[in-house]
């Protein structure tokens, strides 16, 4: 008797508990890297935050929201957006956009602007559709794609190494329009632009976006347009809105991310702003999944905002003064990796920079045949031996193309000071203990 209930429960439990669209997808990068930092690491310049406290403006807009009057302010609010927040976003758009803007229906707030990418996955895209990502990629597109039922198609950057000694700019890493070109196809939904880019930092010019656009138009295809690290940009260079190109607000979604623009990652707000006819369908996604996001965050991040709408292009803006110090940081940091032969990217955008790890790569034996990529294994070492966290460049790439790119790892520099000199030591250090070893 006792055996039968046991076998009549035995079988039960070998059905499979997971759902088809999770194959495949279980493993990320991030959970593993920032377990190993937490565990090892003495500095950490892997995961993309900052370490210098978000601006006093948007902290004391929190304290307000948080022990003002205004009680309600710890209650549910509008599913799509907290009125204020949605309101300046609206003006603050309108102005980047130059057209007018309703806040109800072309914006969106999101828990992130990860919450702000799986909307636009889950809403726009179809079994057997076919998404175009561009190589290297911020990790998370390609499972979200497959666990929409579509299927990513990778398109790579290619590197032009500069000829003349230079270092490389990650202006050196272009698509080819062929190549491009013949991605598209009537399988084609959507393409991922991700300008700045992370991880390279590339800034992609208006002669780029007008090839994109131009394919997306001709071939009725949407442009899913991740814009977090749009105030961070060096040398004087633009951020260009793929939106505002012709014929591509009709079929763009433009995301943005609180965390990125006002270096509070933590707080997990995000947004998304497009036509209406996009929108709708994002909006179904979020009301039956996670409904909507703290409003004492969006409170003050609705803040925030009409702060720099009065402040904006005037030098007091934090979009002004945070690429300014930020730059300063970037420049400081590519000539101290350069001074240790690990040759920097230098990038055009965002708070990432990409540096060659070969002078190093001799204290971190090769496995031959191994399934790791070799930078990944570097990074893990580093962080375990050295105490020095960074990202193998590997991570950004497809699993097809993952054995293409192993030369290089990812450094963040929205760190303070102080944090990137003890960075700067611990290469140091390395260095010379391999010259007179
Ligand atoms: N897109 C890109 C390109 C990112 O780098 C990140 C965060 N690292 C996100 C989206 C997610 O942003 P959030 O923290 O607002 O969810």
């Amino acid at each position: 008797q006792t055996q039968f209930i046991f076998h009549s429960l035995q079988a039960k439990m070998s059905r499979p508990v997971q759902a088809r669209r999770l194959e495949g997808i279980d493993k990320n990068i991030w959970v593993e890297f920032v377990k190993l930092a937490a565990t090892y690491s003495k500095v950490n310049l892997g995961q993309g935050f900052p370490d210098f406290p978000a601006p006093d403006f948007l902290r004391e807009a929190l304290a307000r929201a948080l022990s003002g009057g205004n009680h309600m302010l710890h209650q549910y609010t509008r599913a799509f957006g907290h009125p204020p927040l949605v309101k300046v976003l609206a003006q603050f758009f309108e102005k980047l956009l130059g057209r007018d803007l309703d806040p109800m229906t072309n914006v969106m707030v999101t828990v992130g602007a990860y919450q702000a990418l799986f909307c636009c996955f889950q809403a726009l895209v179809d079994e057997g559709d076919e998404v175009i990502i561009i190589e290297p990629f911020f990790d998370c597109y390609e499972p979200m794609v497959k666990m929409a039922g579509g299927t990513p198609v990778f398109v790579p950057l290619r590197l032009n190494p500069p000829k003349d000694g230079k270092l490389m700019s990650s202006a050196d890493w272009q698509l080819d329009p062929a190549e491009l070109a013949s991605k598209f196809s009537e399988r084609t939904k959507a393409i991922v632009l991700n300008s700045p880019n992370n991880p390279l930092g590339k800034v992609f010019s208006r002669g780029e976006l007008g090839l994109i656009a131009e394919l997306c138009v001709k071939h009725d295809v949407l442009c899913i347009s991740d814009e977090v690290y749009e105030w961070l940009v060096y040398d004087g260079k633009q951020h260009i809105r793929i939106a505002s190109l012709p014929g591509m607000w009709e079929r763009t979604v433009i995301i943005g991310s609180a965390g990125k623009t006002f270096s509070a990652t933590g707080w997990k707000v995000g947004w998304v702003v497009g036509p209406d006819r996009l929108l709708q369908h994002l909006r179904t996604v979020h009301q039956n999944s996670v409904y909507h996001c703290a409003t004492i965050a969006q409170e003050a991040v609705a803040q925030g905002f009409q702060r720099e709408l009065m402040l904006y292009g005037k030098p007091e803006s934090y979009f002004v003064q945070l690429p300014k110090e930020l730059q300063q940081k970037r420049d400081w940091l590519v000539q101290s990796l350069d001074g240790v032969g690990m040759k920097p990217i230098i990038p055009e955008g965002t708070y990432f920079l990409v540096a060659d790890i070969s002078p190093f790569k001799s204290d971190v034996p090769d496995v031959p045949n191994s399934d790791e990529p070799y930078d990944s294994r570097f990074a893990k070492w580093m962080v375990k031996n050295k105490g020095l966290a960074a990202i193998p460049l590997s991570a950004f790439y497809s699993e097809a193309h993952k054995n293409n790119y192993t030369n290089f790892i990812r450094f963040c520099f929205a760190k303070e000071e102080a944090t990137l000199k003890a960075a700067s030591d611990i290469l140091q250090k390395w260095k010379q203990e391999k010259t007179s070893s």
